[in-house]
């Protein structure tokens, strides 16, 4: 039995468009549902396996991609959202009538400062860039997930292309590790 890790990749990656240019992400509310506008394709879309990212009723996996903060707008119900956590790097704003997190901006002074952590699959329109690999695998433990079905879990990704990663992908954490060195003087600025 395949696991279920997210409906958007369990039966195919979603299809990506040339022409797609932004769209519009709604909440799971049946009324008034909070309106995120997004301008542009996102970036680095993947499959993440923390605890902090919101995920469909019975996924063990969220999608989550990234877009610039000047590019997002809550357009609709901007009342219903609530910051999940002020305290942490990504501002997740969750809608408190059905719990999905809308839009989450990193403000704080960090390589990814400038952009906000969007779940595409909220988008009303196809066409977005599908996710492309699988961070913080070995987090889903931490959500209950037996050791025992690892093995199987990480084969299953990367059966469909998503390489699993217990971190970042490679080129993110290059990229941090590039913000950092360059703050530091290791690198020059
Ligand atoms: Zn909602
Ligand atoms: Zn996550």
């Amino acid at each position: 039995m395949p696991e279920k890790l997210h409906p958007k990749i369990d039966n195919g990656l979603p299809r990506q468009k040339a022409d797609f240019a932004g769209g519009t992400l709604v909440c799971a509310c049946t009324s008034n549902p909070v309106k995120v506008k997004v301008k542009g394709q996102i970036a680095h879309n993947h499959a993440c396996g923390c605890t902090k990212c919101w995920k469909p009723e019975g996924a063990l996996f969220s999608v989550v991609a990234v877009a610039g903060t000047n590019d997002v707008t809550v357009t609709e119900n901007a009342d219903k959202l609530k910051i999940v956590d002020p305290g942490a790097l990504i501002l997740r704003h969750a809608c408190t009538g059905c719990g999905v997190h809308m839009h989450g901006p990193v403000e704080r002074d960090h390589a990814f400062k400038g952009l906000s952590f969007i779940h595409p699959e909220r988008f009303q329109e196809d066409g977005w860039a599908p996710p492309g690999f699988t961070a913080f695998v070995s987090s889903i433990i931490e959500s209950g997930v037996d050791p025992s079905r690892m093995d199987g879990i990480r084969s299953q990704l990367k059966s469909i292309g998503l390489e699993p990663y217990d971190c970042l992908n490679p080129g993110l954490m290059d990229y941090i590790a590039t913000w950092t060195a360059k703050r530091s003087g290791a690198l020059p600025a």
